[in-house]
């Protein structure tokens, strides 16, 4: 089966020549894989099952706007959350455990997609993208195991969910006031001056959030999480901004959260900090920006390594195919 994605940012139809279709062979012999709409949507549409996974519109287009991706037949079964006709599709998400549970990979391979999807944000719609997701047929999809339990408490109300977004880096755009007063706005249980303690942001409450450096509004998001109380906790890249001493910091209260007996999940680079604070990890593979497999939960020490390797080998790949052009470069110079 080939997966073709569509990067809508990328593709101009009004500046090109619609190279994609012009050169696709089973257009040139009939078949109409790819197609133009004539309504508002000028994007062309790539029917998957259709395409022969020849790759021609990947190097034709002059924007670099199509992916083409095989992947095996029965992944298809298992499809969780796909956002539209030629875009990213998710397999499978990590069953809820104890303690903390990490998501480890590489980026645009649907880590923050799954955050979404246990926050509720997103709701599944199992590759039916003209529909919304519904709650009611997720909770059914996976009635009788740890997952169907879990959405069913989370859509209800009964279970709180807080998310500490990536995108910090937003925060001045949606918040006004001083890194003191947004903090106490989320302060429901009266934990406002123990959590700037604990964060280290003492010196930084009189900051007019516009003004906060990446690692004051990295400490502001994680605040704002911490005193909305979740039973469950989603800190979505927690590291990025931080020193070591602050990752450290952080790390500490979540596997103190942890020890108290709540449900924590965390997607994080930072392999010595996962290997501190996980209770066991996700991996996940696929392919940027075309589909993403979350893996059954490994041991930390298993994950890393197992993460470890993968990424190893993806280097001497880089690093042989960078050598090899560079060589017809110079072979070409002479
Ligand atoms: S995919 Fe490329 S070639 Fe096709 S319409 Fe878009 S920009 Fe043009
Ligand atoms: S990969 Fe080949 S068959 Fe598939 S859409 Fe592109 S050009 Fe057509």
């Amino acid at each position: 089966m080939h997966i073709a994605i569509l990067d809508k940012e990328k593709c101009h139809p009004k500046k090109c020549n619609h190279e994609c279709q012009a050169y696709c062979p089973p257009v040139r012999s009939g078949t109409p894989t790819i197609e133009f709409n004539q309504g508002e949507d000028i994007y062309p549409v790539i029917t998957e099952n259709l395409c022969i996974g020849c790759g021609i519109c990947v190097n034709r287009c002059p924007f670099g706007a199509i992916k083409i991706v095989t992947v095996p037949d029965e992944l298809n079964k298992d499809i969780v959350h796909q956002y539209s006709e030629n875009g990213f599709r998710l397999y499978s998400i990590p069953v809820p455990s104890k303690g903390i549970t990490a998501i480890l990979g590489p980026n645009g391979m649907g880590k923050t997609t799954t955050m979404n999807i246990l926050s509720g944000i997103t709701v599944p719609n199992f590759g039916d993208y003209k529909n919304a997701g519904d709650r009611d047929s997720v909770i059914e999809k996976y009635s009788n195991s740890i997952l169907g339990d879990y959405f069913k408490s989370v859509y209800s109300g009964e279970k709180k969910v807080v998310l500490k977004s990536q995108f910090v880096d937003q925060i001045p755009k949606v918040a006004k006031g001083t890194i003191g007063e947004i903090l106490s706005r989320s302060d429901s249980q009266g934990n406002l001056d123990r959590i700037i303690e604990q964060l280290g942001l003492g010196n930084s409450i009189d900051k007019d959030v516009k003004s906060a450096s990446g690692g004051e509004l990295q400490k502001l998001a994680m605040g704002v999480a911490l005193l909305k109380d979740g039973d469950i906790l989603l800190v979505d890249e927690v590291s990025s901004y931080l020193d070591i001493s602050e990752r450290l910091r952080v790390a500490k209260i979540l596997t103190d959260l942890a020890a108290k007996g709540k449900t924590i999940f965390v997607v994080e680079h930072d392999l010595a900090i996962l290997d501190w604070i996980s209770d066991q990890i996700h991996l996940v593979y696929g392919s940027p920006g075309v589909y993403g497999v979350i893996v059954q939960q490994k041991s930390p020490n298993k994950a890393i390594n197992q993460f470890l390797e993968g990424y190893l080998k993806e280097e001497n790949v880089r690093g042989r195919r960078k050598l090899s052009s560079s060589k017809k470069v110079q072979a070409e110079e002479r």
